[in-house]
């Protein structure tokens, strides 16, 4: 697409790829076949294409204006899109510029702004997000229905090896999991022992940033990936080969340190490395039961694969095949490249199009007759679970 950029967006740091992203769009339409956004309201304005359209137009100099905001605000960042486009386009790096761009033209309305803050420092409290979600295990009959179904059953703890080892691997802990899905990091930590490795995981409450990050609170979330970087560091001098993440939504978030802090004098180089050494499990574990014997496990899974995982991280069909190494029956599962709807804060932010996407994710996944489903993310696990009448885990807890 030809471009003639308004002269306030011709220089500064974001100048080049705003005229690179567009420039690369043809405006074929591909990206609106895969778009669940564009799917479900059939209005181009709700579609990767016409996102990119109206990005462009502001770009160019037209006003900010709350009609843009509103269309980007319903883009998931599911990245489906990214994964059509014949022509490469970046769409998800045009829409975190973007957005940026206008909100600061045009600030949130403060009681946006309000929640989007409440949101955060409720995920990222730790304590309070641990102890609500006890409270809720504990009176989940009591509680109204759509507000019990999204409190999921209490884990019995697994108890965790510590086995010590010369391999060493750290392992982020998250802001969330430790309170929805504790035993999610006990079993990769306990099969990783056995694996003959030792993994570290850093008890503190830190944030990869994503949640910030979504809720239009950069300045946040790039501290908070400071600090983790922070944590990590001593680990990574002294030797640490890989960093793991259990769930792919932080994953993405940590494999993009590198870029998000690639003008920062003092976190740059250390960023890059963090990057490098990014791991999702599913590689870790892949690669260590590469020599297992194929098992039989005589259950039947369905998987959905997280858009964080498919489309950002490019790891669409791995737990599937280690699964079925490992003696799973894999269900067919239709159009699985669609989002479930939970998008980081997406399901909090855009309630109604988050459940009607979980409604046909569920019905898609539970077409083939399964007895799990498995996810990757813990976001996802939680999102799916609500009126789901199959169990829903996180894949580690099947090997
Ligand atoms: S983003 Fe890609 S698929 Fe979508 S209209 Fe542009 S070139 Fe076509
Ligand atoms: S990121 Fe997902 S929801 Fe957003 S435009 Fe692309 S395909 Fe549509």
């Amino acid at each position: 697409m030809q471009t003639n950029l308004a002269p306030k967006f011709q220089s500064g740091n974001s100048a080049a790829a705003i005229e690179t992203i567009l420039r690369k769009c043809v405006h074929c339409g591909f990206c609106n076949a895969t778009c669940p956004t564009y799917q479900l309201r059939g209005d181009e304005l709700d579609g990767p294409r016409g996102r990119i359209y109206q990005m462009k137009q502001f770009f160019e100099g037209e006003p900010a204006n709350r009609e843009i905001l509103k269309h980007l605000d319903r883009c998931l960042t599911c990245r489906a899109c990214e994964t059509t486009c014949p022509s490469g386009v970046k769409y998800s790096h045009l829409l975190e510029i973007g957005k940026h761009a206008i909100e600061e033209e045009l600030p949130r309305p403060g009681w946006d702004r309000l929640r989007r803050a409440g949101i955060v420092w409720f995920i990222n409290s730790g304590w309070l997000f641990a102890l609500s979600i006890r409270m809720g295990q504990l009176f989940k009959p009591l509680l109204p229905g759509k507000l019990g179904e999204a409190v999921p059953a209490r884990q019995q703890p697994l108890a965790r090896s510590a086995g010590q080892h010369a391999r060493k691997m750290l392992m982020l802990a998250g802001c969330v999991q430790p309170a929805l899905a504790p035993n999610t990091n006990s079993k990769a930590v306990n099969l990783l022992d056995r694996c003959g490795i030792e993994v570290i995981e850093i008890s503190q409450n830190l944030c990869c940033g994503a949640a910030a990050m979504h809720t239009s609170n950069a300045a946040l979330g790039l501290t908070q990936v400071k600090r983790l970087i922070d944590a990590w560091w001593p680990h990574i001098e002294a030797g640490a080969e890989a960093i793991i993440v259990t769930a792919t939504g932080c994953g993405v978030s940590v494999q993009d340190f590198g870029r998000l802090l690639a003008d920062d004098p003092d976190y740059a180089d250390k960023a890059a490395r963090v990057s490098e050494l990014y791991r999702d499990l599913v590689e870790v574990v892949e690669a260590e039961l590469e020599a297992a014997q194929p098992a039989t496990a005589a259950r039947r899974v369905a998987v959905h694969t997280p858009c964080t995982m498919q489309h950002g991280l490019g790891l669409n069909g791995r737990v599937e095949r280690l699964l079925e190494k490992h003696g799973y029956t894999l269900c067919r599962v239709s159009d699985a490249h669609l989002c479930c709807g939970s998008a980081g804060t997406y399901s909090m932010l855009q309630p109604a199009l988050a459940a009607e996407l979980r409604q046909n994710k569920q019905r898609a996944l539970g077409g083939d007759r399964p007895d799990l489903i498995a996810t990757a993310n813990i976001g996802c696990q939680v999102h799916l679970m609500q009126g789901s009448p199959v169990p829903v885990v996180h894949w580690i807890e099947l090997l």
